[in-house]
């Protein structure tokens, strides 16, 4: 797999730091189209997504909020008499078939006056440069920009490594928080609140309270067992926590927007989290007992939970290096596999 992703960087009419997210991509395509779920018209075929065939699909969540999928990361978007704030942007040559959806609603032709970004992953922020371009103001977490700017590695220590360019300057966040942030538009405070070392060191999780809506970001996910970009500062701990925080102070019945996958519920997020606990406890336990990663991959300890998480793109073993390199403080660079 990491293989295939990393002989995805020698593309070359593909901006070159949106390649290795979009071999990721044709991963998640391939999996959420084996698992029966829409994935748009995301291609799955070979190694070169043609955007071109990408259809963006509007989904209403709830009041005036909208969930958008085409490939990459859910966009939520809130649209509205102020006009439109979304989250997350896909990727740059998608920017256009956004946009078209968003008017194609017919609710305003206010512009996206603002795009917050869950994370600096390239399948989330990959549309920042054109709409920064054509006016909106992208908003994100410090960390978001920090690593956006410098580029660098995303992984979970393991098999799973991606290597990311420093983006262009159009492609930065404009505004960027440490703790949180309100943007007051449409009649709703819509909150992006950070929760440190998830997914990565940068996730924002945000708030739509008056339409009792929440998105994410790649903090939960629908495709199996997570990707945690360890190598970015995320961890399993982290991930856990956010999802611990973030259930306790949300409605029963909020609607919960993931970073990928279908619109969810907290009964969802809670099953997600009861499983990151679980499995991590299983592999903390290992590690006490001194066992390898080689030995806890052989002794298959994370099968309970395999038939319902396993994924293409996240595998049991997969799953399982990643669990020990959160655990263990591993970042990946200097691991030594056994
Ligand atoms: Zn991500």
């Amino acid at each position: 797999m990491s293989g295939r992703m990393r002989s995805g960087l020698r593309g070359e009419e593909m901006n070159g730091k949106n390649q290795a997210w979009r071999n990721l991509e044709l991963l998640m395509a391939a999996l959420m189209a084996l698992a029966g779920f829409m994935w748009g018209q995301a291609a799955v075929a070979g190694q070169d997504q043609d955007y071109s065939k990408v259809q963006i699909k509007a989904t209403k969540v709830s009041g005036n909020i909208y969930m958008l999928q085409g490939a990459g990361g859910n966009i939520a978007a809130s649209i509205g008499e102020d006009g439109i704030v979304i989250v997350d942007d896909q990727f740059a040559p998608l920017a256009e078939k956004i946009q078209a959806a968003l008017k194609e609603l017919k609710i305003t032709d206010k512009p996206v006056r603002f795009v917050i970004n869950t994370h600096y992953h390239g399948d989330h922020t990959g549309g920042n440069a054109p709409f920064s371009n054509t006016g909106s103001t992208v908003i994100a977490q410090d960390n978001v920009r920090k690593r956006l700017e410098s580029g660098g590695t995303a992984g979970n220590g393991g098999a799973i490594k991606m290597e990311s360019k420093p983006a262009d300057k159009a492609a930065l966040p404009i505004i960027t928080f440490e703790h949180d942030v309100t943007v007051h538009l449409n009649g709703e405070d819509i909150r992006a609140l950070h929760f440190p070392a998830g997914h990565t060191d940068g996730d924002s999780i945000i708030f739509f309270p008056k339409n009792n809506v929440v998105h994410m970001g790649d903090d939960f996910v629908r495709y199996g067992f997570p990707f945690i970009d360890v190598t970015s500062g995320g961890s399993v701990q982290g991930m856990i926590s956010a999802m611990e925080k973030a259930t306790a102070q949300l409605p029963a019945d909020v609607k919960v927007i993931p970073g990928h996958g279908d619109i969810s519920n907290l009964d969802d997020v809670r099953a997600f989290t009861k499983m990151l606990k679980e499995t991590s406890a299983v592999v903390e336990k290992a590690i006490a007992e001194k066992k390898t990663l080689e030995q806890m991959k052989k002794e298959k300890i994370l099968a309970p939970w395999a038939p319902k998480w396993n994924g293409d793109f996240v595998n049991e073993d997969a799953f399982i290096e990643t669990l020990y390199n959160s655990l263990t403080g591993h970042k990946g660079e200097f691991v030594k596999r056994n």
